[in-house]
């Protein structure tokens, strides 16, 4: 779990989990994930930390359960970013092919700014496939 405190100069702080953990969270509800952030806070920071936090106002996103997003971003196993490259390569003489920020192999893996170059590059791919018939 990564926190943020104070984005941006704002008074709050943010707790990201990801992979299996935030999965088996999701199942368990908000408030599971509320208890795992403040026991995570209290593990790196002591139990003063949690004073800091003391009412119920959080805000625990889901963006695994939403059916606009169902996930966020993708991570690489540790020693394989170059499967990003592998899951970008065109399949069926470039009539298919996934684009996206998961696909970048240049530092924008996880931005929006990969994800619309990754589509543009796709895009690209996939026209020049069917102009050629
Ligand atoms: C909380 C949060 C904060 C972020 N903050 C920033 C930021 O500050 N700056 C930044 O640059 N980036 C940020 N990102 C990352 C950025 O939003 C993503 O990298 C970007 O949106 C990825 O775009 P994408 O098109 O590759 O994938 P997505 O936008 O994830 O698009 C994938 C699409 O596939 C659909 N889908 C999934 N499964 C299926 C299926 N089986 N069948 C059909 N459709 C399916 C999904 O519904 C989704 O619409 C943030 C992400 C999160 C979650």
């Amino acid at each position: 779990m990564v926190f943020q405190f104070w984005p941006l100069g704002r008074a709050y702080a943010m707790a990201w989990i990801g992979g299996s953990m935030a999965w088996e969270l999701q199942r368990h509800g908000d408030a599971a994930c509320v208890d795992y952030m403040r026991n995570g806070l209290r593990e790196i920071f002591g139990a003063r930390a949690l004073t800091l936090f003391p009412g119920t106002d959080a805000v625990v996103t889901q963006w695994g359960a939403d059916a606009l997003f169902r996930g966020a971003y993708a991570y690489a196993l540790p020693g394989h970013a170059e499967a990003r490259g592998r899951l970008g390569q065109p399949l069926a003489d470039g009539r298919l092919i996934f684009a996206g920020e998961a696909c970048r192999e240049d530092g924008l893996a996880g931005t929006v700014g990969g994800a619309w170059l990754d589509g543009r590059r796709a895009a690209g791919i996939v026209t020049a496939a069917l102009a050629a018939g």
